[in-house]
């Protein structure tokens, strides 16, 4: 037999790979409510690194609403929703995302990424489909492979190629899954959704929208990519998560009556978790309802973002083409992305530098959101035109 190694040494060999790589990562804590101001690691800094898109995740309202469904329900929901799990507020929140959402019906699970991975497993398999955007969130990706149908990706955005590889393949497979991030988490520019939808009909192929980065941030109303592109009505499956505009943790399907039924009767990532915990369910419910009354939010948000685009693209940066909060200044290596991140971080501004293998390119991503004060962006502007 071969010389035996010790079973675990190869994680200390990568872990070298990855430190010389520059891809190290390691959490940071911050010690403060979530907001545009942060306490980190005992530094007050400017936020452009949170998801929170309308300021909701600190709010009163959303605490309150926690609390009250803890002292009401208890912190678990003690099962899966087909056993001991389900309560009333599940389905009072699933109502009225469906409202928002103006779909037949709607399902929350227990995060976005397990509502794509079982949503995209529960819809196709060996036998089937999938065309994929080449930038793609995680979960995305992975709920395609869990499937086993045959994945093939397109170039980002690139409709003609998504035509040309649906002309070659469509017809050798049962059916066939569409599946796009609305706003691209890593690049911010969004999906062409009205195009896609016509190519999803034309090859008889089902639509799956990401829209966890346009819920509460997107169309008139808040209710996504879907609105914002008038597409409101149209027959298509609508993913997206409670926890980044809307302040809480959780995911959801939005969509007509027969998927929503489908996927509590086949979604494993629904049906075999315990159902999500009564304080984010409250909370996201009482983050949807503000987001429906209190529309200033949104546009607090896109003036923050148009300010913050303006005064950037007068800098020499390579910025990327975005339409949504997250505006990306991309870098040449990982380790420049870092030295600005740390100089930002020296200065007062909490901004990640994003890299491989998250995605292909290293950048500084900045997220906008409606807290944020003029001052807080011009500070950040002025530090990175030096
Ligand atoms: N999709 C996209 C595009 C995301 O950015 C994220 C979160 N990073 C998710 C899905 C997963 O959502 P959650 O955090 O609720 O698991």
């Amino acid at each position: 037999m071969e010389k035996v190694t010790h079973p675990y040494h190869w994680l200390e060999k990568s872990l070298q790979t990855i430190h010389r790589a520059n891809w190290y990562r390691q959490v940071k804590t911050i010690n403060s409510l979530p907001g545009a101001v942060v306490e980190l690691e005992g530094r007050t800094l400017i936020n452009f690194a949170s998801n929170d898109y309308l300021g909701l995740a600190g709010d009163f309202r959303l605490i309150n609403a926690a609390v009250e469904a803890t002292q009401t329900y208890g912190t678990g929901s003690t099962g899966s929703r087909l056993l001991s799990g389900h309560r009333q507020l599940h389905r009072d929140l699933e109502k009225a995302i469906a409202s928002v959402k103006q779909t037949e019906d709607a399902l929350v699970f227990s995060s976005g990424y397990l509502a794509n991975l079982g949503t995209i497993a529960a819809l196709v398999g060996a036998k089937d489909l999938i065309l994929a955007d080449r930038y793609n969130h995680s979960s995305l990706k992975n709920g395609a492979k869990l499937s086993g149908a045959k994945i093939i990706e397109y170039s980002h955005c690139n409709l003609q190629d998504l035509a040309v590889k649906l002309q070659k393949n469509r017809s050798q497979y049962r059916r066939c899954l569409i599946i796009t991030d609305s706003v691209f988490s890593m690049d911010g520019d969004l999906c062409p959704l009205p195009q896609l939808i016509n190519i999803a009909k034309e090859y008889s192929s089902m639509l799956l929208i990401d829209e966890a980065h346009a819920t509460g941030v997107m169309g008139q109303n808040g209710a996504g990519c879907a609105e914002y592109f008038d597409c409101t009505g149209e027959e298509m499956i609508q993913i997206g998560t409670l926890s980044k505009a809307l302040g809480s943790l959780g995911g959801y399907v939005a969509g007509g009556a027969n998927l929503i039924d489908f996927l509590r009767n086949r979604c494993p990532t629904w049906i075999y978790t315990t159902a999500l915990s009564p304080a984010d369910t409250a909370a996201a419910l009482a983050a949807l309802d503000i987001v429906q009354r209190e529309p200033q939010r949104r546009q607090k948000l896109w003036q923050n973002v148009t300010l913050l685009k303006d005064k950037l693209s007068s800098l020499n940066l390579k910025l990327s083409p975005s339409e949504s909060p997250i505006i990306c200044i991309n870098l040449s290596t990982a380790i420049e992305a870092l030295n600005l991140a740390e100089k930002l971080y020296n200065a007062g501004i909490f901004a990640p530098a994003i890299r491989p293998p998250t995605v292909p390119t290293s950048r500084l991503r900045l997220s906008v959101i409606a807290t944020h004060k003029n001052e807080h962006i011009d500070q950040l502007v002025s530090l990175a035109k030096q």
